[in-house]
């Protein structure tokens, strides 16, 4: 589990930062969290296939975080592919079906596979079930409908003891892994069941994100403990009175969102355009929340190798 920044620049593409996407591979697949212009070529760019992608989750419907949708849609038709993509978004009149019935009337989705949308609808938790991971979306507050999502692994099995099962007679090798498994097994006529050698189940990994928001108290409870969280940090903290009037945040609210949630680690991103030099939004949010970091298009961070 990984997550890949693709494109971490507010409003408008530069030549240092792409618009909106962050990717998440899990095993063999991509989930994209939004999808501005350009995206499936920063997945290129980064070594990914776009065909991987199976779900993209968008936050709202303002161009820098969907323009980049027909044409990664366009490409994986061209590519053949037949497996489904699912989208995920905020639902409304102006919501995620009318969003992709529009490019389908504008002729940009003419679909040679399935295209599945799941509405996140307002002032409700929707939980989608993702195999071994769950996304959970929120209302966020920005000037258009909008939602933050939480990515989240389900539990993983405990930790195993071989020195528990030796003192229970179990030799080394194939029996371990049954147990590991999650299978009893049988030995000497005893039975031997998982918990008799294995820790209690560890709480999977996830992933928190947050772009276009005010900070808000929902927000908070979303990401509750989230190991990573990906936040708004369009402007520093000088420029409040701006993040207001836009209903975007600052690094020092990013900041107080993490250290309230009790993140693991806070990544700022969608940086305006007018930082050069990124180390006043790194080192206000420090100052709050000392494992910030500040976004860039192609950084990594592995969960689990
Ligand atoms: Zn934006
Ligand atoms: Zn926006």
């Amino acid at each position: 589990m990984e997550v890949l920044f693709l494109g971490t620049g507010a409003t408008l593409p530069s030549r240092k930062r792409n618009v909106s996407s962050t990717a998440v591979i899990l095993d063999e697949s991509i989930l994209l969290f939004d999808c501005g212009e350009g995206t499936q070529r920063q997945l290129m760019l980064a070594g990914c296939s776009y065909m991987k992608v199976r779900w993209i989750a968008l936050s709202h419907f303002h161009g820098d975080h969907v323009l980049g949708v027909p044409g990664l849609v366009q490409s994986m038709q061209f590519s053949g592919r037949k497996e489904e993509l699912t989208f995920f978004g905020p639902g409304g009149r102006s919501g995620l079906t009318h969003f992709l019935k529009s490019l389908q009337a504008a002729g940009l989705l003419n679909n040679t596979f399935p295209i599945r949308a799941v509405e996140m609808h307002d002032k409700t938790t929707h939980t989608a079930d993702m195999g071994k991971f769950t996304l959970t979306a929120v209302d966020s507050e920005h000037n258009t409908p909008s939602v933050a999502f939480r990515l989240q692994e389900k539990e993983r099995p405990g930790k195993f003891h071989p020195g528990r099962a030796h003192k229970l007679g179990i030799p080394s090798g194939p029996l371990f892994s049954r147990l590991q498994k999650g299978m009893s097994i049988t030995v000497n006529r005893r039975r031997i069941t998982p918990e008799m050698v294995m820790g209690p189940p560890r709480a999977g990994y996830s992933v928190g994100y947050a772009v276009d928001t005010r900070p808000t108290a929902n927000i908070v409870k979303l990401m509750s403990k989230v190991s990573v969280l990906v936040f708004d940090s369009t402007f520093d903290s000088g420029l409040r009175t701006k993040a207001i009037e836009t209903k975007h945040s600052t690094c020092v609210e990013a900041a107080v969102t993490a250290k309230q949630a009790t993140a693991g680690r806070l990544y700022l991103t969608h940086i305006s355009g007018r930082y050069d030099d990124i180390s006043v939004l790194r080192d206000q949010a420090r100052e709050i929340f000392p494992s910030t970091f500040v976004a860039r298009d192609f950084l990594r961070y592995a969960l689990r190798k």
